[in-house]
């Protein structure tokens, strides 16, 4: 499919922040890809156009229905100019197996990739440039139908937009304080919570506020049947050092299967560490607070990489993750993961994708 392009004409209009003034989510680029489905044409009529507004029929299935995936990584800018993705077709075969979970169709993984280089490139000055910082990817697939009633859609929006970011600890690395949800839950077995799709966080959003006036950050989610098994904080992954064993929740249906965390899981591995896939109860976490043998807890995902997780409140009593201070793992998982992601340390497992 060819991929036609129409320029912006206010390039340079649009505000362009300091680096330091970036953070998360806040600006967009000048451009966006898009691309439309319908059944008898499939995907076609691929297309970068100035960033803007889309057009949706008040009755776009998507509004009522939920038909929605995304999918979320970083473009990296290198030392020698170039740009580095991070294991991009891990992020495009998670957003094709989301699809398939809601019923919608899969997109072409080299048009994906195609699709992505070019708008990065088309759009290259906004990639900032000082330590940390990157420009965000989000493509995002939305049933576009207008038609009331319960069903797959026909027809289909895909589209990807950008946006720098900021470096997520612009103040040093500093752990965070994580509320259990021991009512509230995330995702069931048999449901939607493995697939990254936009039903999945709206309902988060409860609990979300309810963490922050206590003043905690994230929410740790625990097993939907039990409530007894620690499943995953906020949108990160969750990881625990627990004598000498390096243990993370299993990918069980309920859980969003992070490339950070696979990442995490084949270095502790190539540095001949223990790493497990079991279930850990939040039991073993209490405990393994009160007696030392929980040395450090870090959350892992693309926004922040590795986010050590200092405290913990279960049932309205606080617990104290070792010396309340960043480990030296989840730094050491930090400098190497962001190491090769800007292309400063070896790269053993061939995961920086250089676009240009
Ligand atoms: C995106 C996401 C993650 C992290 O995945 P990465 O690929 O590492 O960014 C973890 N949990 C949830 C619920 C997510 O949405």
């Amino acid at each position: 499919m060819e991929i036609r392009v129409t320029q912006s004409t206010t390039v340079g209009q649009k505000p362009r922040p300091q680096d330091g003034e970036l953070g998360f989510g806040k600006y967009t680029t000048d451009h966006m890809f898009l691309m439309d489905y319908s059944q008898g044409k499939r995907w076609h009529n691929g297309r970068i156009e100035p960033y803007g507004a889309l057009r949706l029929d008040p009755t776009a299935m998507v509004l009522h229905y939920n038909q929605e995936v995304f999918e979320g990584l970083k473009a990296y800018h290198l030392e020698d100019g170039g740009i580095n993705l991070f294991r991009p077709a891990k992020n495009i075969e998670r957003m094709n197996s989301s699809a398939r979970r809601m019923v919608m169709p899969e997109v072409d993984p080299d048009l994906f990739l195609r699709a992505m280089k070019e708008l990065i490139l088309l759009d290259r000055t906004w990639i900032p440039k000082s330590d940390g910082t990157s420009l965000y990817i989000r493509p995002t697939m939305i049933a576009s139908e207008p038609a009331l009633g319960v069903r797959p859609a026909k027809e289909y929006l895909f589209f990807i937009v950008l946006g720098p970011v900021g470096a997520y600890y612009p103040e040093g690395f500093n752990p965070t304080k994580i509320y259990v949800s021991d009512y509230y839950v995330r995702a069931v077995r048999g449901g939607v919570g493995e697939a990254k799709t936009s039903g999945n966080y709206g309902a988060t959003l409860y609990v979300q506020r309810e963490a922050s006036q206590k003043g905690y950050n994230q929410v740790l989610w625990l097993d939907a049947i039990e409530r007894k098994y620690v499943e995953e904080v906020g949108t990160s992954n969750i990881f625990f050092f627990i004598n000498d064993e390096l243990v993370t929740p299993p990918l069980g249906g309920t859980i969003l299967p992070g490339v950070t965390r696979d990442s995490v899981l084949q270095l502790s591995r190539h540095w001949g560490m223990n790493a497990v896939e079991r279930q850990i109860s939040i039991q073993e976490i209490v405990e393994g607070c009160k007696s030392g043998s929980l040395k450090e807890m870090f959350a892992t995902g693309t926004a922040a990489v590795i986010s050590p997780v200092g405290l913990i409140c279960y049932k309205g009593e606080d617990f104290q993750v070792a010396d309340g201070r960043t480990g030296e793992l989840a730094k050491k998982f930090y400098d190497e993961i962001t190491g090769i992601q800007y292309g400063r340390r070896e790269d053993p497992f061939g995961w920086g994708l250089r676009i240009a």
